[in-house]
């Protein structure tokens, strides 16, 4: 078939295994793993001599380990950019480690299209479709405010509160940031939870948010006192115990 489009006269070809028979090969979660689709790439590229595409839970570095391989000319992304929209110009600034990364859950993006909800979301970037109802901007006063919970809300409450300019105090119990996520994160396959949430331990710490692990501050703490807004963060609870 390639070889006929390329006889047509088609300029480039962008290939993947989506289709409706394999509808998850069309927008990857997160167990298909990373480059899924790229192993399409090495018979396409053996076939014809127009330029390849490829596209499907990339990373960058699968695709410059892509495009090194000469089995493709250009590597795609989609879902990347929802989550992290200067992901390109990170890169090329060399912040690889800033870019925010895709979970991969298609909850607050295809979900939504599919649900036919107005416009797409983002579960890492509430910003996405958003930007100017929540644009962050600097706070004309600085404040000092403590997050209590290290969990995947609190560690984003305290980073748009640096990012606003307050001073920020972030409370865990546990020894490490994650809340249930560093549970959810556990299978391999699950790997780009634990990419985010080590995402926001590097920008809590670029921003100098003062994080307190293993500390579970009690309500006489004078550091609750002393702080002029408090953000309780501290998980969420069944709302029907069925065990
Ligand atoms: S909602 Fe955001 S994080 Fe989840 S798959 Fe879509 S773009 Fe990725």
């Amino acid at each position: 078939m390639l070889k006929i489009l390329e006889a047509a006269g088609v300029d480039a070809l962008d290939i993947d295994a989506g289709s409706y028979e394999t509808i998850d090969y069309i927008f990857p979660p997160s167990y298909l793993g990373d480059a899924c689709m790229e192993y399409v790439c090495d018979p396409a590229r053996n076939a014809v001599g127009i330029p390849i595409l490829n596209s499907g839970n990339h990373t960058p570095e699968s695709a410059v380990s892509l495009i090194e391989s000469k089995n493709a000319d250009f590597v795609m992304f989609g879902r990347p950019l929802i989550a992290d929209p200067d992901l390109p110009i990170k890169l090329l600034a060399d912040m690889r480690e800033d870019v925010r990364p895709c979970i991969r859950c298609n909850e607050e993006c295809i979900g939504r299209i599919a649900g036919r909800l107005t416009k797409l979301s983002c579960a890492v970037n509430i910003q996405a479709c958003n930007e100017a109802r929540y644009e962050i901007k600097r706070a004309t006063t600085t404040k000092n405010v403590v997050v209590v919970g290290g969990g995947p809300a609190g560690m984003k409450a305290a980073r748009v509160a640096a990012l606003k300019g307050h001073s920020v105090t972030l409370y865990e119990k546990l020894h490490t940031l994650g809340g249930q996520v560093t549970s959810a994160a556990t299978p391999t396959f699950k790997n780009k939870l634990r990419e985010l949430i080590d995402w926001y331990g590097i920008q809590l710490d670029k921003l100098g948010v003062e994080i307190k692990l293993n500390t579970m501050i009690q309500e006489d703490d004078p550091a609750l006192e002393e702080a002029d807004q408090i953000i309780v963060a501290t998980g969420a609870v069944p709302i029907m115990n069925l065990c």
